[in-house]
């Protein structure tokens, strides 16, 4: 028998709504002794069902839903069922690489789950205890959807930590990742760090943003902040760009960056790359007088968690006003924020109020989100979190 989570009356509502996850405030009782990971029936507060989920004492999000419907086993033959569905999903999906994210987590109905593939590679995050617990099940499973035999796991991000979960990396099954692995991405090769990147080796997710920069790169003098491995830089400039500076904090990235470089024969006389803090950079930009004709901004998250939304604002208004500045008329700025806390709307408003501070007039040509492979289950609008705007200065 089931361990079973009793709810407070009228906390059923979400669940109902197949919104996957269940607050530690919202639980009225738990009947019987779940460990973290298992497998917990999901009640209101009449005893009626809800969901099967999984059980994470430790964590503000106390359970994530497997599934809404009471017939389900959440067995291994169910865990290994979800696991080949997301893969099998992903075909055709996005084309012309050989990267790309084959399960996100709460989209693909294995909350905490993200396994991203490079090449013939698979590199796997367990960031929620209920995955945690069937990972044996969730490595054999891949192994067995995909063809791929080296499986390497980089759970070592704080959500994992958030779950009570210690961090953990290294080899699941097969043999050790080189120190880079090379991927092609529309014709663009990239060299990752699978075992020392950031999240898992490359942001995958920006990959159609990063062809849509390349498209409109011909002949522009691009400016890239927060460059990480050169990604915006090396698409742009085989794009046809005319020059690309490029602005970093990491040294570590930065050497991948200038070897990708190497790897798709780009000219040193095209690419300047800059070890320095943004923030510090732009102002110096603009006191040399720089002017660019496209400019990228990819930070890093700077809203971690709702607490920090009005910091992270100002620090993204105080960006995007610099570049701006730096923008020559008709030049394009691509704009994002990966901050789960900051929605769209809240996005467009800070970047509206950059563009009213800097005194210029800008048009919004596009919305960017990230790539297909990484989906958001509609009714869990928390999945959201990589958001851009495409303007053009006049
Ligand atoms: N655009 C990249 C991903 C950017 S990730 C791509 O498509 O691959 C964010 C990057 O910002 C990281 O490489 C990190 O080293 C860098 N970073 C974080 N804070 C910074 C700062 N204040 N100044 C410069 N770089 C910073």
């Amino acid at each position: 028998m089931s361990a079973q989570l009793v709810l407070k009356p009228g906390r059923e509502r979400s669940l109902r709504r197949r919104h996957p996850w269940i607050f530690a405030n919202g639980v009225a009782k738990v009947l019987g002794r779940p460990g973290a990971g298992d497998t917990v029936r999901v009640t209101g507060s009449g005893g009626e069902f809800l969901a099967w989920a999984a059980y994470s004492p430790a964590s503000a999000i106390r359970a994530r839903a497997w599934s809404f419907s009471q017939r389900d086993d959440i067995d291994a033959a169910w865990i290994e069922a979800r696991v080949a569905e997301a893969v099998a999903r992903r075909a055709g999906l996005v084309t012309g690489t050989d990267a790309l994210r084959l399960v996100f987590g709460e989209a693909d109905r294995l909350p905490g789950l993200v396994v991203d593939r490079y090449g013939e590679r698979l590199v796997v995050q367990f960031l929620a205890t209920g995955v945690e617990s069937w990972r044996e099940v969730i490595v054999s499973a891949l192994v067995r959807a995909t063809g791929c035999r080296d499986v390497f796991e980089r759970s070592d991000a704080a959500a994992r930590e958030r779950e009570g979960l210690a961090l953990r990396e290294g080899v699941l099954a097969g043999s050790a990742p080189p120190a880079l692995v090379e991927i092609d991405e529309g014709g663009v090769r990239y060299a990752v760090d699978i075992a020392g990147g950031h999240k898992t080796g490359f942001y995958l997710d920006q990959r159609e943003n990063r062809a849509l920069v390349g498209a409109h790169a011909a002949g522009r003098r691009v400016l890239n902040c927060f460059c990480y491995t050169g990604g915006f830089t090396l698409a742009a400039l085989r794009g046809g760009a005319a020059s690309a500076l490029s602005v970093d904090s990491s040294a570590a990235a930065l050497e991948i960056a200038r070897h990708n470089q190497q790897l798709n024969g780009l000219p040193d006389a095209k690419c300047e790359w800059r070890e320095a803090n943004v923030f510090d950079a732009l102002k110096q930009l603009s006191a040399e007088g720089r002017q660019f004709d496209l400019i990228v901004l990819d930070p890093p998250k700077f809203s971690p968690s709702p607490q920090h939304v009005d910091r992270a604002a100002r620090a993204y208004k105080e960006i995007n006003l610099k570049a701006l500045g730096l923008l020559a008329a008709g030049g394009l700025l691509f704009t994002f924020s990966c901050s789960g806390a900051i929605d769209v709307d809240l996005f467009q408003k800070i970047v509206a109020g950059a563009v009213f501070d800097a005194g210029v007039d800008a048009q919004m040509l596009r919305r960017l989100q990230a790539g297909a492979d990484h989906p958001m289950l509609m009714t869990h609008p928390e999945g959201e979190y990589l958001k851009g705007l495409m303007l053009m200065r006049l």
